[in-house]
């Protein structure tokens, strides 16, 4: 139901804060119990550009989007204008994880059943170096899909326009959360048992600071929040003159939604590539994800021809199309979203401006290594490789994948993951495998600021499967 201050008594079993799909999840996992929940959303029912200034902040480095740009505070989170890809992280993503992939399976078919997507992911063997895998598409939208649902419920009381400002507690206790309501034009405090922070991969960080610099006993000092960030570099990684009929007769892709996404056509194929784990260990390379995206074009009018035939001399080409600033676009493009590994350098720290409420701004401070454009330049290579042997076609590649001189930004800045990443040792991580932050009794952190490492996939699948783990280990621990 729709809670406000004046008309709820404001004791909680379970404060959630955050209604982005990590927070809805949850607090649907305890609809119609007898449990309590406070879920606060400090933006709208939808985008507004008065919420959004909430999420302003800078970014130092070669990051592409500011801060408000990049994710959404509203109810449904930042899935208000995601692209629905969906797929789980591989076996060898978890290597620096506290748990294993097996771990987050048992969570796989309620995951896909909240994303209203078939809980399978293609992966097959092409060779020594290359599998053929699919997303899945979901057309889920969080806002509108549960919306109805919290407002029907009993016991999840949802403060809409409400930011959570402050945390507060002793001995290790977090005790209440202090909120400010924008319809009340009031700060009121929220009770809790258990307190989850779910406000998305920056903001996860950005709160944690806040309370770290007031120095109060709510969890371990000296936690390295914020730091271990990345997020999933995205560009062309070239164009590609390819024979469509062997294509598909061949790799048989079903993945034409994604299609659309490229904008290339009705009729277009797409097939996706990844690294064996042999390939990354033996290239000592990240995890990837490459699209081969066909085009639809044929010989049949003159300027098809004409495109065509550029293609076939692709460095002339280039140059004459510079001149009216139009971009070589051959029979297919390679599209890339790939690992990026987390440094301790990137990272979301807190500047001198202040929000509405008094509280420091995030500023993300990010760079690529030189790992990040050597995975792009394998991975292109092999699909090269394998192209030619198949005599599929071939392909032509970016400057920025040979030249280590030649600066590239991502065109992403979309997955926002690391900053209170999980581990067992507090040096290095801020959650433990059970996603409390370390020294605390109560407060625990869901979403991809948990993943110490994040593979290609995109995120949402594995925030959704671990926030399905936390509910069971609420289930199985508390009596709440
Ligand atoms: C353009 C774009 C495309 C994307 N496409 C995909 C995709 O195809 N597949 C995929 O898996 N992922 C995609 N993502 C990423 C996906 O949107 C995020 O992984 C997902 O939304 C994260 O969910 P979350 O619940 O952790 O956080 P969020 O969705 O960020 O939600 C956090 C919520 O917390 C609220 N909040 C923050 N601070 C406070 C506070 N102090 N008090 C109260 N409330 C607060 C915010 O208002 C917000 O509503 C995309 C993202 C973008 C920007």
């Amino acid at each position: 139901m729709l809670a406000n201050e004046n008309s709820k008594n404001l004791d909680y079993d379970i404060v959630i804060i955050g209604a982005g799909p990590a927070g809805i999840t949850l607090s649907l996992q305890f609809n119609k119990t007898d449990l309590k929940v406070a879920l606060v959303e400090s933006g709208e029912r939808y985008y507004s550009e008065n919420s959004q200034q909430y999420y302003k902040g800078s970014v130092e480095g070669d990051f592409p989007r500011d801060l408000d740009e990049a994710r959404l505070s509203m109810f449904g989170g930042t899935t208000g204008h995601w692209g629905g890809s969906c797929r789980n992280l591989d076996k060898h993503d978890f290597l620096k994880w506290p748990i294993e992939k097996k771990d987050l399976d048992e969570y796989s078919s309620e995951t896909a059943k909240i994303f209203k997507i078939k809980n399978s992911f293609r992966n097959e063997n092409l060779n020594e170096d290359l599998d053929i895998i699919e997303y899945q598409q979901s057309k889920s939208n969080f806002s509108d899909d549960y919306f109805p649902q919290i407002k029907d419920s009993r016991n999840i009381h949802l403060f809409l326009r409400t930011t959570m400002t402050e945390i507060n507690g002793e001995n290790f206790y977090t005790k209440n959360v202090k909120c400010y309501s924008k319809d009340d034009k009031n700060f009121f405090k929220l009770n809790g048992k258990i307190f989850v922070l779910a406000t998305g991969g920056i903001e996860n960080s950005r709160i944690l600071l806040l309370e770290k610099s007031k120095n109060k006993d709510l969890f371990s000092k000296n936690l390295p929040i914020g730091n271990y960030w990345f997020e999933h570099p995205f560009k062309v990684l070239g164009q590609a003159i390819v024979d469509h009929e062997r294509l598909k007769k061949n790799l048989n892709s079903s993945f034409d939604p994604w299609v659309n996404m490229f904008d290339a056509g009705d009729n277009s194929q797409t097939y996706s590539f990844a690294p064996t784990n042999k390939l990354i260990n033996k290239e000592k390379i990240s995890n990837s994800c490459c699209w081969l995206v066909t085009h639809e074009r044929s010989n049949t009018n003159l300027k098809n021809v004409a495109k065509n035939l550029l293609c076939l001399s692709p460095k002339i080409s280039k140059k004459l199309l510079s001149k009216f600033e139009k971009k070589l676009l051959c029979g297919a493009t390679i599209y890339s979203s790939w690992e990026q590994e987390p440094e301790i350098s990137n990272k979301i720290v807190l500047t001198g401006e202040k929000d509405e409420f008094g509280n420091n701004r995030a500023m993300l401070i990010y760079k690529k290594s030189d790992l990040v454009r050597k995975t792009a330049r394998v991975m292109f290579e092999k699909i090269g490789e394998f192209l030619i042997e198949k005599n599929f076609g071939r392909l032509i590649g970016e400057e920025f994948l040979f030249e280590d001189n030649i600066k590239y930004v991502s065109e992403s800045g979309w997955h926002h993951m690391g900053g209170t990443r999980m581990g067992n040792d507090e040096k290095n991580s801020v959650v433990d495998q059970n996603l409390k932050i370390h020294g605390s009794k109560n407060i625990y952190v869901i979403g991809s600021s948990v993943f110490p490492t994040g593979g290609h996939a995109n995120p949402t699948f594995t925030i959704i499967q671990l926030t399905l783990r936390l509910k069971k280990h609420f289930s199985k621990n508390f009596i709440i």
